[in-house]
């Protein structure tokens, strides 16, 4: 295997498959670094909202919602979307991503295996490969190795849930000021499962606290769980710029989720395009992505 590109992407979430998508067919070799062997899958709601719409992605692949229940301290409202938000499963967001990749004549993807490491234009990774790049694309997530290396810090919030085997068809948030401050608790119906969940700042509930608000919810409302199954994970909002030197940062590990709804990966998807057009061409101006740092 050749162990020199022109770009390489650590991370084959929305943004680094995003970004490897936009290099298809460029002049520049690209390797895709991603530590797990199935790409897609991660802790994450699946929520797509319009800022997703100018990414095509199979209507088969998603479910769509024009409706949304709001409970305000408890009172329900209904609202009507002209664009409505859409449900999709992490692993087939990947995966279709990944099928517009794959087979590049430019583009390589090795799977299982983690960086470890990054000094001046080399990566490390765990099974001791030593790449070296012209570009690095920092596209690994909210616990980024590359914002780490790059000495930027990172502010969290969480998000915990539960995927309840019973299929449901309404899109439903909880906002409730005095109980979960800031936060939300959201019920996103999938194809075959629901997803409901809180999202919070931990400055202002615990971990301990936000649980048992969730799972006060899904017992109110009949719905079983096991206490065991509970997923959650941090997502990175801090934004402190995308571009240093010859190294950007994408998505989550460029801070660009919402920190008022832990939206990410329209963000994700937004960026990695934007970066792959800077890299192609070094005078491109990234409007779309000055937008974004302001969320
Ligand atoms: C509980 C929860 C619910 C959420 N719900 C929503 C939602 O409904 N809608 C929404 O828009 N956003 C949601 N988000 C946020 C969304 O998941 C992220 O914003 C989005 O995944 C960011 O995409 P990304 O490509 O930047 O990073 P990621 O999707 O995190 O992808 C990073 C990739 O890098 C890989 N990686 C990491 N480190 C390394 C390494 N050292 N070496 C090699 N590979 C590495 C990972 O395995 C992963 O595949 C949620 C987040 C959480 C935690």
């Amino acid at each position: 295997m050749n162990n020199k590109y022109d770009v390489i992407i650590i991370g084959a979430g929305p943004a680094g498959l995003e970004c490897a998508h936009q290099l298809k067919n460029s002049d520049k070799s690209v390797l895709i670094i991603e530590k797990n062997e199935i790409i897609g899958p991660k802790i994450c709601a699946g929520g797509l909202t319009n800022l997703a719409n100018n990414f095509y992605i199979p209507e088969n692949k998603t479910r769509s919602f024009a409706k949304q229940i709001i409970f305000l301290n408890k009172k329900q409202y209904n609202i009507t979307l002209v664009n409505p938000i859409k449900t999709i499963s992490r692993l087939d967001l990947g995966q279709y991503q990944l099928s517009k990749i794959k087979n590049s004549r430019n583009i390589q993807i090795l799977k299982n295996t983690k960086v470890k490491e990054i000094e001046n234009n080399k990566v490390f990774t765990i099974d001791n490969q030593i790449f070296h790049f012209k570009y690095l694309v920092g596209a690994d997530g909210s616990n980024s190795i590359v914002r780490k290396y790059l000495g930027l810090k990172s502010e969290f919030c969480f998000g915990f849930y539960y995927e309840i085997p019973k299929i449901t068809n309404d899109f439903v948030w909880h906002v409730n000021p005095k109980e979960l401050k800031s936060g939300y608790i959201w019920t996103f119906p999938h194809k075959n499962h629901t997803n409901i969940g809180v999202y919070f700042h931990p400055r202002q509930l615990s971990a301990k606290e936000a649980k048992n608000i969730l799972e006060k919810t899904l017992t109110d409302n009949g719905l079983k769980f096991s206490t065991k199954k509970i997923k959650g994970s941090a997502i990175n909002y801090c934004f402190k710029g995308y571009m240093f030197n010859k190294i950007f940062l994408v998505g989550d590990a460029a801070g660009l989720a919402s920190k008022t709804t832990g939206e990410g990966i329209s963000f994700a998807l937004t960026s990695g395009k934007e970066i792959a057009k800077k890299i192609i061409e070094s005078n491109y101006t990234t409007t779309e992505l000055n937008k974004n740092s302001k969320n």
